[in-house]
This record gives structure tokens, C-alpha cells and sequence, in this order.
């Protein structure tokens, strides 16, 4: 049966065509239902049904509801809303579904409708406008907020702050944040130049996202990829105009945000052949762009275009034969796999390999290395209760001989850096790179005593 109604609506779509009670713009795909045959094979690889138990809270039952809302069996209200927007979007049912079904996909669409109809209010509708909206697109907003922070990090009022508790005040899941803060640097986009050269002479050009979180909190990371990149003999080109990638609104089901964000970088990386990647869910999310432009014939082969172009850069790096170090890095260390790495790009193997072929890493196996940790974008903001029940089966799994916890997404690193400081625990939290970025200037340093 075709589900879509070609009806002339004057309503709230801008387009012609509804799907039962979605009649909002960008209607979700009748095809990635489709394939479902309710088989349950992917309940137990589910975090919200591990914990709840409940059908509502499982992929099966989300794919159910998303589908009776297109069958008009039910509207769009805050019973459908809630199991949707619980979901983590970690995409580990699609790892389990034998049939492919494509539910993380299949969410974002159904938030993008539920959004529409169900505008955000009150103190959520405000946060999401200034926070969402007012300054992740706005790259100067970015840097005037990662400045304050750098201000109070440095100025001595963090130290105050903390002394005097009047951090209370805040959510206990804002104040764990808060105590696990990485030092912020300043951010590399703007502070290098657009072409950074490569280390001899150059193999290939590619682009790097800097994105915009990994660019305040981590700029180190991002100096460390680029380091590396250079070190491997490519040249690595940062676009002025590209930005943020848009996950975090596409997350929330704002797709009208994070296709202008998209655009924006499509545009700014036209010139390059490879775009790299070192935060998860910025990588899945480009490389969905084309999935985002479904229902857009205009931009839909330039999205198609783009997306080809992406790349995880431990994926790059191990498929382009890097540099194999000489230095050891003395250390016992777990690998914990982001979901939007795992289970997003299929990216498993080869972070792993480049931690194996440092000298002196021993690598020490993660059980359910590929179970969500809580993180999820800002889901550990907006349900800081699940967020926190994840992140501490994932510190109970974390192997206790281990000095460090490496991983490729800074949404996890920030989330496993709070399981440390919560569960009392010492290992160093740290990006995949940084441990070939220090073998590498280790190689270095050695080259000129
Ligand atoms: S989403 Fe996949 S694994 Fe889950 S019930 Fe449907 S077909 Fe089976
Ligand atoms: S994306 Fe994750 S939380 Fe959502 S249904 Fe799939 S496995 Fe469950």
C-alpha cells in the first residue's frame, strides 16, 4: 500500500504530500519501515530496553510507532513523543537487524516531525533557541563562549567557584560536567593557516572538520590530528567557512538548522576529493548529509557528492599505510567504541590497529566495547538519569589494570572523564590520535638529540 497522500494541503507542509499524521515538511521514509519483519533481534542490543525492559523503549516498538503515526493508527503527541526522543540514536540495532533497517535514520525523521508539531516551550523551547540555535551555528558566538571559558579556567574563578560550592546551584549531572572540564585551548579554525603543509613532500591534499565542541574543548586533539596528518605526508586543508556539522540539531529534530549548517559545509570542503574526520558523530552525521537531503532534488546529488567524500581519520590513516613509530608509549590501555564510530561508519578495527602498532601499548580488551556510555550528543544532558545508569555500566566494564581509555568521539571522552572522577578512578581519558601524535613527536625528539 503507498502510504504517501498526494493531497494539496494549504496546512503547515510546504511540500504537496502528507504520510497519515505526519503533515509537516521533510516526511520520513516509508522504505526504512519497510524491511522491518519485527524479528526482535536487535531488543537486547538495545541500552533503553536493557534497562526498561519495555517494548515502547526497544527498536522494534519505535519503528512500530513511527509506522502507526504514517498509518494514521495514532497522532503525534507526547505518548509517541517520549520513546522517541529516549532513544540514544547509537545506532546499535542497526549493527543487530539483520534486514538493515535503518532506525536511527528513522528517528531523526519522526523528531524532525515531532518538532514541528510539537514546538518546544518554556525553559527548554529557550535553552534550545540560545544554545542550539543562537550559538553552535555562529562561529563567533563559539569562540566568545570557549574565550569565557578559557577566562574562567585561567582567571582563578573556577578555584573560587569550587570552594565556595556556589556550583551547587546547578543540576548534579551540570556540576559533574563542570568538575571534569578538559583546559580549554584556543580553537585551531581561524588560528592555522587554511593550507597546513605537509611534513616533505606531499602525498595527497585533504580537508579536516574541525567541528565545533572538538574545536573548543579539544583543540588539542585537533592540533594532534593535524600533526600527525602533516607527519604521514598530507597536506591538510581548514576551510574558513565550514562549521558546525549540524548532529546535535539533526539530533533534536531540528532539520531545517542542520541542512543550512550543511549546506554550509558542503560548500566550504567543494574543493576537496577527502574530508577527514575525529569526532563520531560529526563523521556519521556528513556522511548522512545525503540522507538529510532526501526529499531535496536540488541538493540531494551534491549531498550524495559530499557524503562519498567522508572519512574517519584513524580509518584514513590506517588504509593510507601510516607511519609506523619507533618510540614506545609505555602504557596499559582500553579501546571504547563511540557509537557513531562503531555502529555508525563501521569503524572498529582500525583505531585498534593503530594503538597495536605503537611500541609499548598494551591494548587490554573492553567488554561491550560497543555499548552506548551515555554520552549520545547532549542526551546526557536532556536524560541525565538513563545517561548516568549507561555511563556506569560502562565504568563497571572498564578493566581496572588499565592507565588509559582511548576513543574517537569527544562527546565520550567528555562523558567517560566524568565516569572517572565519579567511580573514583585514575585512568587518563584520550583521543586515538594523541597516542600516535605522542609516539610521533617521541620519534621526533629522538631524530635531533
Ligand atoms: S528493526 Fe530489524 S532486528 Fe529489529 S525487529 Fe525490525 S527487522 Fe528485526
Ligand atoms: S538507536 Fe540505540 S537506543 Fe535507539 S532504538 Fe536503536 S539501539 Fe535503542
Amino acid at each position: 500500500m503507498n502510504l504517501v497522500n498526494m493531497l494539496e494541503k494549504g496546512g503547515p507542509a510546504c511540500e504537496t504530500k502528507t504520510l497519515g499524521n505526519y503533515i509537516w515538511d521533510d516526511l520520513p521514509d516509508p522504505d526504512k519501515w519497510a524491511d522491518c519483519v519485527h524479528c526482535g533481534m536487535c531488543l537486547e542490543a538495545c541500552p533503553t530496553y536493557q534497562e526498561t525492559g519495555e517494548e515502547q523503549h526497544s527498536p522494534r516498538g519505535r519503528v512500530y510507532l513511527i509506522q502507526a503515526v504514517a498509518e494514521g493508527k495514532i497522532d503525534i503527541n507526547e505518548a509517541f513523543s517520549k520513546p522517541v526522543f529516549d532513544c540514544l540514536d547509537c545506532r546499535a540495532c542497526e549493527t543487530a537487524c539483520p534486514a538493515d533497517v535503518q532506525v536511527g535514520g528513522l528517528i531523526e525523521e519522526a523528531r524532525g516531525q515531532i518538532r514541528q508539531a510539537m514546538p518546544l516551550k518554556g525553559f527548554k523551547g529557550t535553552v534550545s533557541k540560545t544554545v542550539l540555535n543562537g550559538i553552535f551555528p555562529n562561529k563567533k558566538r563559539l569562540n566568545m563562549l570557549g574565550g569565557l571559558m578559557r577566562f574562567y579556567q585561567k582567571s582563578g574563578m573556577q578555584t573560587i567557584a569550587r570552594k565556595t560550592g556556589v556550583l551547587n546551584v546547578m543540576p548534579n549531572h551540570m556540576k559533574d560536567m563542570e568538575a571534569i572540564l578538559p583546559e580549554v585551548g584556543k580553537p585551531v579554525l581561524g588560528r592555522y593557516p587554511e593550507e597546513v603543509p605537509a611534513e616533505g613532500k606531499a602525498k595527497e591534499r585533504v580537508g579536516m572538520l574541525t567541528g565545533c565542541v572538538m574545536d573548543i574543548m579539544f583543540s588539542d586533539v585537533n592540533e594532534a590530528t593535524i600533526r600527525v596528518l602533516n607527519h604521514n605526508g598530507f597536506e591538510v586543508g581548514l576551510p574558513k567557512q565550514q562549521g558546525c556539522c549540524g548532529a546535535l540539531h539533526i539530533h533534536a529534530g531540528d532539520r531545517k538548522t542542520g541542512k543550512e549548517l550543511a549546506k554550509r559545509n558542503i560548500e566550504a570542503f567543494k574543493d576537496f576529493d577527502k574530508v577527514l574526520v575525529n569526532a563520531a558523530g560529526c563523521g556519521c552525521a556528513l556522511q548522512e548529509y545525503d540522507e538529510l537531503f532526501r526529499n531535496d532534488p536540488e541538493m540531494l546529488p551534491l549531498a550524495e557528492e559530499f557524503s562519498e567524500k567522508i572519512e574517519d581519520v584513524s580509518k584514513f590513516l590506517y588504509d593510507n599505510d601510516f607511519k609506523r613509530p619507533k618510540s614506545a608509549i609505555n602504557t596499559k590501555i582500553t579501546y571504547h567504541d563511540a557509537c557513531h564510530l562503531a555502529h555508525g561508519q563501521g569503524v572498529r578495527f582500525e583505531p585498534r590497529q593503530l594503538l597495536q602498532e605503537i611500541p609499548g601499548v598494551e591494548m587490554v580488551d573492553l567488554p561491550d566495547a560497543d555499548r552506548c556510555c551515555g554520552s549520545a550528543g547532549i542526551y546526557n544532558l536532556t536524560h541525565p538519569e538513563m545517561a548516568g545508569k549507561l555511563l556506569d555500566r560502562k565504568m563497571d566494564d572498564i578493566p581496572d589494570n588499565v592507565e588509559m581509555i582511548s576513543m574517537g568521539n569527544p562527546g565520550c571522552m567528555l562523558q567517560i572523564a566524568m565516569g572517572v572522577k565519579k567511580h573514583g578512578r585514575s585512568e587518563k581519558v584520550v583521543h586515538t590520535i594523541q597516542l600516535l601524535d605522542w609516539a610521533y613527536e617521541k620519534d621526533k625528539q629522538l631524530l635531533k638529540s
